[in-house]
Parts: C-alpha cells; structure tokens; sequence
C-alpha cells in the first residue's frame, strides 16, 4: 500500500530546535504521518507552545529542555525520551545558529560557539542515540545543512565551515550505519523566514530583495515547505536513500 511507505505511527522522533522555524515545520509533518515528538531546545516556552500543537494532531509530544552544545544534557535527554516515549526511530538534528562577521574579525569563542551548536551537537546525538536507532530496527537520521553546505557567504564564515560538514558527516554515517538498516541523509535549506533569517535581514542589507531575484520559485520558503521532506526522509519510503544532501530550496542551487 503506498500510504503505510509514509506511515510514522508507532515511531518516536526526537526533534532538536523542534520549538519552532525549521524544526517545527518538519515536527508537524512527522506528528502528522503518526509519529510521536520529543522536541529538544532550551527555550521552555517556545518547547511548551510547540507542544501543545503537535499534541493537537493526535499523537504524544513531550519537551526536554537542553542544550544540545552539553554532552551530559544530551545523554540526559536521549535516556528521557526512551523512557518516556518508549524508543528512538527518528533523529532530527536541526538546532543552529549563526555569528555573522567576516573571517578576520571572528573570534575564536565565537567560531566554536557556532561549530559546537551546528556541528557537534549533530555528532553528539547521533553517536548518543545510537544504541536506541539501531535497536528500532530501520533507524532514521536528518541533518540539516544549508546553501552554506554548497556556496560561501563573507558573512557566514564558521556557519558555512559547519554546514559543509554536516555534508560529509552525513555521509560518513550513512557508510557506517547502512549494515544497522540506518538511513543518515541532509536536507539544505534555501532561504526560509524564521527567527534566525529575520535577523539576517536585519543585518545585511538588500539580503530579503537578493534571494528573491535569485530564487527560482521567487519566494522565500515556508516552515511548512519541511513537512514533506521531513516525512519521506524518517519512513520507510527512502529505505535504498542514504548519505544524501536535499536542497529544498525553490531551485536556489541549481540557478544559473
Ligand atoms: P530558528 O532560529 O527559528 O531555530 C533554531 C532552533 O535551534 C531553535 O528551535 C533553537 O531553540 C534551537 N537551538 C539553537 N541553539 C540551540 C542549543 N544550543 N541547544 C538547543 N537548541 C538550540 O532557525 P531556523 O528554523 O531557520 O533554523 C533551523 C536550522 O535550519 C538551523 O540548523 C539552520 O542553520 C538551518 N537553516 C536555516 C535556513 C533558513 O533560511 N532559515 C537556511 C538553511 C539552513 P532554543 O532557542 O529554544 O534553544
């Protein structure tokens, strides 16, 4: 049956950043198709509002405040969703952030703050969740990269050297992960308004007209252009898709 491909009932996905931009798009389409949510971020009330939405469509949600930069919070975490939700079938490593300068005035804090929360906070879930992806049998991992995974921005000097890495880290995973039956793939952002591209556009002039003369689709995109993506990529309909990286992008990174 086509439908049961995308069937998430009875899966448990552990969403970081899931408070809300990106994450929340792709929790709502996860709790959607069935699965139930552990959405991650340290923000309590934004965890709190998220979900009480996802809960509005049917299936369990919990929030686990934590840093996803602090090891022992994430092993707190990953143990509180197993226990509280039963198991881990799906990773989503979405938290990010960025520090917009260019090379020469980045600041070595700086530089590890942004490497810390976009690129080892993905190596630390992952390696920490594991035990629980490969005991469910069809584990699935999603990491989120971004344009900065393909192109450079002068502004975006340890976002971009993150977002590369997430590439190549994802398909590191997909080589050692595939005897385990678990798919690790990326999903590269075009430009999409949320709280973190707001402030871009506060602080790069012309950003907000520049991505729309560049944009095919000739928008920026939706939180709710990740539900789909998100649902294909935890379910049973990409079991042969490992150690890919998707633009969902409106055609950004094939313009010519
Ligand atoms: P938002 O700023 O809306 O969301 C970022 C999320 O990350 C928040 O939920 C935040 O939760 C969480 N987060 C940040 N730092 C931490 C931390 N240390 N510990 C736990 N959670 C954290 O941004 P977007 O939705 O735009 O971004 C989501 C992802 O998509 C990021 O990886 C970003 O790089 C990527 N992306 C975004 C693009 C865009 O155009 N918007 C384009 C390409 C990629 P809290 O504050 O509660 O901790």
């Amino acid at each position: 049956m086509t439908s049961s491909r995308f069937d998430l009932r009875g899966k448990v996905a552990i969403v970081t950043g899931g408070n809300g931009g990106i994450g929340l798009g792709m929790a709502r389409g996860l709790a959607d198709a069935g699965a139930d949510i552990a959405v991650v971020g340290r923000n309590e009330a934004k965890s709190k509002a998220a979900v009480e939405d996802l809960r509005q469509r049917g299936v369990k949600a919990i929030a686990v405040p934590t840093d996803v930069t602090d090891r022992a919070a994430i092993e707190a975490m990953i143990a509180r969703v197993v226990k509280d939700l039963g198991r881990i079938d799906i990773l989503v490593n979405n938290a990010g952030m960025s520090i917009r300068k260019p090379p020469h005035e980045l600041e070595l804090d700086e530089w590890n703050k942004v490497i810390d929360t976009n690129l080892t906070s993905a190596f630390l879930c992952s390696k920490l969740a594991y035990p629980a992806l490969k005991a469910c049998g069809n584990g699935k991992v999603i990491n989120i990269g971004s344009m900065m995974s393909i192109f450079g921005a002068s502004f975006a000097t340890a976002y971009a050297a993150s977002k590369g890495g997430i590439v190549q880290y994802t398909r590191a995973c997909a080589n050692a992960w595939a005897p385990d039956n678990i798919q690790v793939n990326a999903i590269l952002p075009g430009w999409i308004d949320t709280d973190l591209t707001r402030g871009a556009r506060q602080q790069v002039s012309g950003l907000h007209e520049r991505v729309l003369a560049r944009t095919p689709a000739g928008r920026w995109g939706d939180i709710d252009d990740f539900a789909g993506i998100a649902v294909f990529l935890a379910s049973p309909a990409s079991n042969f898709v490992t150690g890919t990286a998707i633009p969902v992008d409106g055609g950004f990174s094939v313009m010519a």
